[in-house]
C-alpha cells in the first residue's frame, strides 16, 4: 500500500510535465479536423457484429444504492452516464459484456469479493429483464448471433479481479452458471495468486494456484482476461492457457507506456495463441503523455482504497475529481484506431477488438465520448484504407471466433 507522503511525492512529481502543454497545443491542431460519418462507413457498420468488451454501467447504478435501477429509465437519454438505450442502439453495438466489478481492495463494511460480485451479477440480469425489447442475455457465440438477428443486443456477463473466487475454483463454476464469460484476473491489487500491473509484484506473475484458475476457466469455457495484469503474468497466462485469451479493455505499450498495457512480445504470443486484444479508450492507456498520468493516479487509487472508512461512492467521486484536476491531454478516436493499427501490425488482423471500458473512463478521447460513437471507429478504419471484411473482424468477429473457440475448447477438456 501507499502511504501519504509516498502519495504526495508522486502526486508532485505528476504535476511537473513541461512538455504537456505544447503537447496538447500540437495534438488540437491535427485532430480538429472534422471526421465525418459516410453512407459507406454506416452501411458497414451496421452490418457487423460490434462486440464491446468492457461496460462498467452496472457497477455506476449499483454504487447509487439497492433501489437504483427501478427508479432509472435507461430508455431516455441519462448524460450522466456514458451508456443508455438510445445511444446503445445509435452505436450499433451488437453484443454488450457489462462488468461485474468485485471489489477492489480489502474487506469494506464488513464484505468482500464475492458478495459484490453476486449484487452486480443479479443486476445485470435485471437490467436485461427490464429492458427485455432491447436486451437479451447471451451466453454462446451463438446466442449472439441469434439475438442479434432478432434486432436486440445481446448481454454478456464479465467478471473484473481474481478475488471475486476468494481463492476457492469451484465458485468459478458458480460464477459461470450464473453467467459470467470471462473473468479479469486481477485488478488494482496483486492477489494471493497474481501479480496486478498496478501493484507491487510478489509472484513473479502467475502461482501455481493461478495457473489451476486458468485451466479451471479453460475446462469450463469461461474467457481468460489477461487486461489489469503484470506483464509478467501475461506471459505465464498465455504459457498455461489451453484456449484463446482475450485482454477486454487494454491497449498496446508500445504507443503508451503504462503497465496496464499490453507489450509487443506478449501480442506476440497472443497471435500463437488465438486470443485478442480489445482496444481500451481510456485516454491514459493511449498516449505516452497519458501513461504517465495513469501511473500517478493508480497510486492513488491505492491510497484512497486504503481508507476503510471511505464508501464506494465517495471513493468513485474521488477517483473521478482526481481526474478531473489532472486532465490527460486530448486525444481522439484516431489514437484508439492508431492501437488498433499497432496490435494488427504485431499481432495481426485476427487478434484486435473493442473494450471500451466506457462507464469506468471519466475522460473520453473525441469523437468516442459514449456508445453512440463507436460508428466512428468505422469510420476512421475505412478512411486509413481497411476493407469491410477486415472492419467487421475488428468490430466482433475476431471475439465471435475466440468465443467458440473456447466453447469448443471446453468441450474436449
Ligand atoms: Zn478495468
Amino acid at each position: 500500500m501507499v502511504n501519504r507522503r509516498h502519495f504526495l511525492k508522486l502526486t508532485a512529481a505528476g504535476m511537473a510535465f513541461p512538455a504537456i502543454n505544447n503537447f496538447s497545443r500540437f495534438c488540437q491542431i491535427i485532430y480538429d479536423k472534422d471526421i465525418v460519418l459516410t453512407e459507406e462507413a454506416l452501411r458497414i457498420h451496421r452490418s457487423a457484429i460490434v462486440v464491446d468488451g468492457h461496460n462498467d454501467l452496472p457497477y455506476k447504478i449499483r454504487i447509487k444504492g439497492p433501489s437504483a435501477l427501478e427508479s432509472l429509465d435507461l430508455m431516455t437519454n441519462r448524460p450522466e452516464f456514458q451508456t443508455d438505450i438510445p445511444r446503445l442502439l445509435k452505436g450499433g453495438v451488437g453484443a454488450q459484456f457489462w462488468v461485474v466489478v468485485g471489489w477492489m481492495g480489502k474487506q469494506r463494511n464488513g464484505r468482500s469479493g464475492p458478495s459484490y460480485c453476486l449484487e452486480e451479477i443479479e443486476l445485470i440480469h435485471k437490467i436485461t429483464e427490464k429492458y427485455s425489447s432491447v436486451l437479451e442475455m447471451a451466453y454462446t457465440a451463438d446466442d449472439i448471433l441469434r439475438i442479434r438477428q432478432k434486432g436486440k443486443i445481446a448481454s454478456l456477463i464479465g467478471i473484473e479481479g481474481g478475488n471475486a473466487i476468494e481463492n476457492t475454483l469451484g465458485v468459478l463454476d458458480s460464477y459461470y452458471r450464473l453467467g459470467a464469460r470471462y473473468m479479469t484476473l486481477t485488478l488494482a491489487d496483486t492477489i494471493d495468486w497474481i501479480d496486478s500491473a498496478t501493484d507491487v509484484a510478489k509472484h513473479d506473475g502467475l502461482t501455481e494456484f493461478g495457473e489451476q484458475v486458468v485451466l479451471e476457466m479453460n475446462r469450463l469455457g469461461m474467457l481468460v482476461d489477461i487486461s489489469h495484469v503484470s506483464a509478467e503474468a501475461m506471459r505465464d497466462v498465455l504459457r498455461v492457457s489451453h484456449s484463446p485469451i482475450i485482454a477486454s479493455h487494454s491497449s498496446a505499450f508500445a504507443l503508451a507506456e503504462t503497465p496496464r498495457n499490453v507489450p509487443d512480445d506478449v501480442l506476440q504470443s497472443i497471435a500463437k495463441n488465438g486470443g485478442i486484444v480489445m482496444v481500451n479508450f481510456f485516454p491514459a492507456y493511449l498516449t505516452q503523455e497519458g501513461a504517465k498520468i495513469s501511473q500517478n493516479f493508480w497510486e492513488y487509487v491505492h491510497y484512497i482504497q486504503s481508507d476503510p472508512n471511505l464508501s464506494e461512492n465517495e471513493i468513485d467521486k474521488l477517483e473521478n475529481k482526481w481526474l478531473e484536476e489532472h486532465p490527460v491531454l486530448k486525444c481522439s478516436v484516431e489514437d484508439v484506431v492508431d492501437h488498433i493499427e499497432h496490435i494488427v501490425k504485431i499481432a495481426g488482423i485476427d487478434n484486435v477488438g473493442i473494450g471500451s471500458d466506457f462507464d469506468g473512463i471519466p475522460s473520453r478521447p473525441e469523437y468516442l465520448e459514449d456508445v453512440s460513437c463507436f460508428p466512428y471507429i468505422t469510420q476512421v478504419l475505412l478512411n486509413r484504407g481497411y476493407r469491410e471484411e477486415a472492419i467487421h473482424k475488428i468490430l466482433g468477429g475476431n471475439f465471435l471466433r475466440v468465443f467458440r473457440m473456447a466453447e469448443k475448447k471446453a468441450k474436449k477438456l
